[in-house]
């Protein structure tokens, strides 16, 4: 989901056990996050500094939770963006905006007393799609220059250690100067749960539900091919209303089976297998 409006929360409340399926995602992530905290080893071997990682796959599969849980993680303070929020604007002005949002996010963490901050920037692919082509014009061409310019200036001995994590569901149309070492160096996968990954998401989106005891999960990951993560939170949410409406105590498994169609035609969901 795109947030709306640059947040200035100081950490997140998302841990990544709130974040169901996604193991592989979060062991990278984590992985890369153990070596970020490690500063003092980072700067005895003269290891340049992981300065953005990049969460790539399709929408409401848990990216922005993943940046959220990272901040937790790593106690840093959380800056989020999304792409969007830098169109249509006047020439020079998304640049400044960068500008601005790195100065933020070094402010926000001296004066809340952490030794780093996340930036986050969902949708990157608006403001970072190959220069010159025809989704990009000459103010985005500005935005992206100060980005990089942004990054490339960070460095290990920076009082504040700075963060990027951006999202896309676009990796293919990425202006290659994003990717490279020095910038979003690092790609974590984040992908369309599969069953045994729904499951657990649908775990946690009915732990505080009152299920009937017929109510088969298992079953439910097993019918919900395809669903993200969202679509399995909206799937809870509609099962319940399905039941309340309907005056019963508890959520039974048709109502599951009723929400499931609902979510499926309301989102127009292509089920096709993969090709
Ligand atoms: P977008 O690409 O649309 O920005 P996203 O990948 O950033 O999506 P999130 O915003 O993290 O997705 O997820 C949207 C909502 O869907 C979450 O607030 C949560 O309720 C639910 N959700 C998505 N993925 C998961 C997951 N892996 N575990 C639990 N809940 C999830």
């Amino acid at each position: 989901t795109a947030n709306k409006g640059s947040t200035d929360k100081k950490i997140p409340l998302v841990r990544f056990n709130d974040i169901g399926g996604q193991d592989s995602a979060k062991k990278e992530l984590m992985e890369a996050l153990d070596f970020i905290k490690d500063i003092n080893g980072i700067k005895y071997m003269g290891i340049r500094a992981i300065k953005g990682i990049l969460l790539s796959g399709p929408p409401g599969t848990g990216k922005t939770m993943l940046a959220k849980a990272a901040a937790r993680y790593t106690d840093s303070v959380f800056k989020a963006t999304s792409g969007s929020e830098f169109i249509e604007m006047y020439a020079g002005l998304g640049a400044k905006r960068v500008r601005n949002l790195f100065k933020d996010a070094k402010q926000s963490a001296k004066k809340t007393g952490k030794d780093s901050a996340i930036i986050f920037i969902d949708e990157i692919d608006i403001l970072g799609s190959k220069r010159g082509q025809v989704t990009s014009h000459l103010e985005y061409d500005q935005t992206l220059n100060q980005l990089l310019v942004e990054m490339d200036g960070l460095s290990v001995d920076d009082d504040v250690q700075l963060l990027v994590m951006a999202a896309t569901n676009r990796i293919d149309i990425l202006d290659q100067a994003l990717l490279r070492p020095g910038r979003f160096d690092r790609i974590v996968q984040v992908d369309l749960p599969a069953k045994k990954g729904r499951l657990s998401i649908l775990e946690l989106h009915t732990a505080n539900k009152p299920l009937d005891d017929g109510v088969d999960l298992e079953k439910i990951a097993q019918d919900t091919f395809r669903f993200s993560g969202a679509h399995l939170e909206n799937l809870a949410n509609e099962a319940a209303i399905f039941a309340l409406r309907e005056g019963s105590e508890k959520i039974k498994q048709r109502h599951f089976m009723e929400a499931i169609d609902k979510v499926i035609m309301g989102e127009k969901l292509d089920r096709r297998p993969a090709k």
